[in-house]
């Protein structure tokens, strides 16, 4: 049996007028890649906030490694990384400056050339954050999440407004971030990515959970119930020729 280092159990969260989190339980097993999916509104990020102890539930129980999150929260934060908004990166600072500030805040030191080496930016040291392209912004971005060598890495929306290459390069990063050994949570719009990334997603709707299994049990599932899609798909798409032209290689964006 795959080891469970996230529980959720009867997750509630109630704003004043929504009930974002309406009752879900799941479990995410070590290094494995998660995925949280669904519409706006469905209540993903608001999952991933209580887990990661930066909002509090309404009720129910979530444990990580065995902590929990009410109580634990200091212990959890010290174990877990996550993504900053671009609002909290000064902006006179330096790539390898902030790398030093955050990585202070952590109380670790960190070798900052070698952990820019690891999201392909060592080049950009030198570099101011809004000086970066989107998708280096959001390598930057998962960089700064490695600091403290999390155990697990929470993703929300980590390649909404890339293109197709900064996109891949991306998913090329969160699997080599899990075969060190790390789990990963990520929410995502693409299903594309999902069924690329992802072990497991759960759909969740209206703050319930509708479906969770492997992404292919779940294609399974929907073509054993004569599903069929309406327009017959070429070998290749749009996506593809996109590709093709501008070079499937990492390249820098
Ligand atoms: P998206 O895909 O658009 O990011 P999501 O699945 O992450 O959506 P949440 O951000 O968790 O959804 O929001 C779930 C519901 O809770 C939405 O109806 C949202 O308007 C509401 N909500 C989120 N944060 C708050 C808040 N601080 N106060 C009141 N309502 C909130």
């Amino acid at each position: 049996m795959p080891q469970a280092v996230i529980t959720v159990k009867d997750l509630v969260k109630h704003y004043t007028e929504i009930k974002a989190v309406n009752g879900i339980s799941f479990e995410v097993f070590e290094n494995e890649i998660f995925g949280l999916l669904g519409p706006n509104g469905a209540g993903k990020t608001t999952t991933l906030e209580i887990i990661e102890t930066l909002r509090e539930k309404s009720s129910g129980e979530v444990m990580v490694y065995g902590l929990n999150v009410e109580k634990d929260n200091n212990e959890i934060k010290k174990i877990i990384g996550v993504q900053l908004q671009a609002a909290g990166y000064y902006p006179a600072l330096t790539l390898s400056e902030l790398l030093v500030l955050f990585s202070g805040l952590y109380n670790v030191k960190v070798d900052t050339h070698e952990m820019l080496k690891l999201v392909g930016l060592e080049d950009r040291s030198k570099s101011k954050y809004k000086e970066l392209s989107g998708g280096q912004k959001q390598r930057f971005s998962i960089c700064t999440t490695l600091i403290n060598k999390p155990k697990i890495v929470f993703l929300d929306e980590p390649t909404t407004g890339l293109d197709p290459q900064a996109r891949r390069n991306l998913w090329e990063l969160i699997k080599q971030i899990r075969a060190q050994g790390t789990t990963v949570v990520i929410t995502t719009h693409y299903m594309d990515e999902a069924e690329n990334l992802c072990d497991r997603v759960a759909i969740i709707e209206k703050g319930k959970i509708i479906a969770l299994d492997t992404p292919d049990k779940l294609i399974d599932d929907l073509v054993e119930k004569g599903f069929e899609r309406k327009k017959k798909v070429k070998d290749a798409n749009l996506e593809d020729v996109f590709l093709s032209l501008t070079g499937q290689e990492w390249r820098d964006e």
